[in-house]
């Protein structure tokens, strides 16, 4: 391999820039005392944020949240799918110092993790969450008071993690929150699986957006994410719609992300998460800028055990390949870190 230990000291001085000094130097775009105002508050000033509440709360009556379209009457205390009712449970909610570094900051991401989920994907991280719906059920006013106090605890955005089936309840706990002194950026951090309807509601509502892409593949996607087959196209179509709303990541003078698209694709064992295709498509679909995360941390979780293709962890030249994909296609915002960890492979090969 031609990778010397020059390259590798030329690389990890260019790496250690973008991992180590304030990324204010990498993408300041800006003015420090510029204040920024969330886009819930610019639409309560603009007096559509009650509407738009409204809107989604009439879709419990008929549940059409998701691309599942149940239509259960979960005012009514039915369940669908998703197995959620109609207040949303919350199974803990702290700043996260485990995401994507201008979320992180030095204070964490304020992330709330909802209970249940509409995709259960067979092989989720998060099982004893997603699929057992372990929690504890709120009101609209503790959700936000939770966002409150992640304010206070200095987080730097409010970090919705599945918040699919529980929107209505959030845009209603985001309204009462601005009330009280919410000023944070709210991120939407969804597995992608989300109807247009939907997010034209959220439109105005939400500042940065993070889908997971986790497949091209239709019988891929139906095989391992509970017949789901529609899943590639439902979620380039809100890709798209996504990043009309928001466009590229942009970042305060201090690094922090305020608004725009982040999109996370986890590396599969066999290919099964066509990873190619995946950033073929960003590359001819979106800006090459759209700042993409291709995460190497699969593992054998759930029910993963039982379906031999995805039954062990990623190798190193599975990770490497897909990076090697997203350098051919041109993709120039890649995650630091994962940058940070092909370098590491590639310099551990060269030696
Ligand atoms: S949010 Fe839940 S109940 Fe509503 S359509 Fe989706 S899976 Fe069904």
């Amino acid at each position: 391999m031609n990778f010397t230990r020059r390259q590798f000291i030329k690389n990890s001085l260019w790496l250690g820039s973008s991992l180590f000094l304030p990324p204010s130097l990498l993408y300041a775009k800006r003015k420090k005392g510029e204040r920024w105002i969330p886009a819930y508050e610019k639409l309560e000033r603009e007096g559509k944020l009650a509407q738009r509440i409204k809107q989604a709360y009439a879709f419990f009556e008929n549940c059409q949240l998701c691309p599942r379209k149940c239509g259960v009457n979960r005012q009514k205390g039915e369940i669908g799918f998703c197995r959620a009712p109609l207040n949303p449970i919350i199974f803990s909610y702290h700043p996260h110092f485990g995401e994507e570094m201008p979320l992180v900051g030095a204070n964490g991401s304020g992330t709330i993790f909802f209970s249940n989920c509409n995709l259960r994907c067979i092989f989720c991280q998060n099982w004893p969450i997603a699929h057992e719906g372990r929690g504890t059920e709120v009101q609209d006013e503790g959700l936000a008071d939770m966002m409150i106090k992640l304010q206070r605890m200095g987080c730097h955005n409010i970090n919705l993690v599945t918040p699919t089936h529980v929107m209505p309840n959030i845009l209603n706990a985001t309204r009462i929150a601005l009330k009280k002194g919410l000023h944070l950026p709210l991120m939407y951090n969804t597995s992608g699986y989300e109807r247009l309807e939907m997010l034209k509601i959220l439109e105005g509502v939400i500042d940065i957006y993070k889908p997971d892409m986790k497949y091209m593949d239709a019988d891929k996607a139906a095989k391992y994410s509970a017949g789901a087959s529609d899943y590639p196209e439902v979620t380039k179509r809100a890709v798209l719609e996504m990043h009309r709303q928001v466009e590229i990541l942009n970042l305060d003078h201090q690094g922090i992300a305020v608004r725009g698209l982040m999109i996370r694709h986890l590396v599969m064992p066999n290919r099964v998460a066509g990873t190619d295709q995946f950033v073929k498509w960003v590359a001819e679909a979106l800006p090459k800028s759209t700042y993409v995360n291709i995460m190497a941390q699969y593992r054998v979780q759930y029910k993963a055990f039982d379906y031999p293709e995805i039954s062990r962890g990623i190798t190193v030249q599975e990770f490497l390949e897909a990076m090697k994909w997203a350098e051919l296609y041109g993709l120039t915002n890649l995650d630091p870190q994962s940058i940070a960890l092909k370098n590491f492979y590639r310099y551990r090969q060269s030696l």
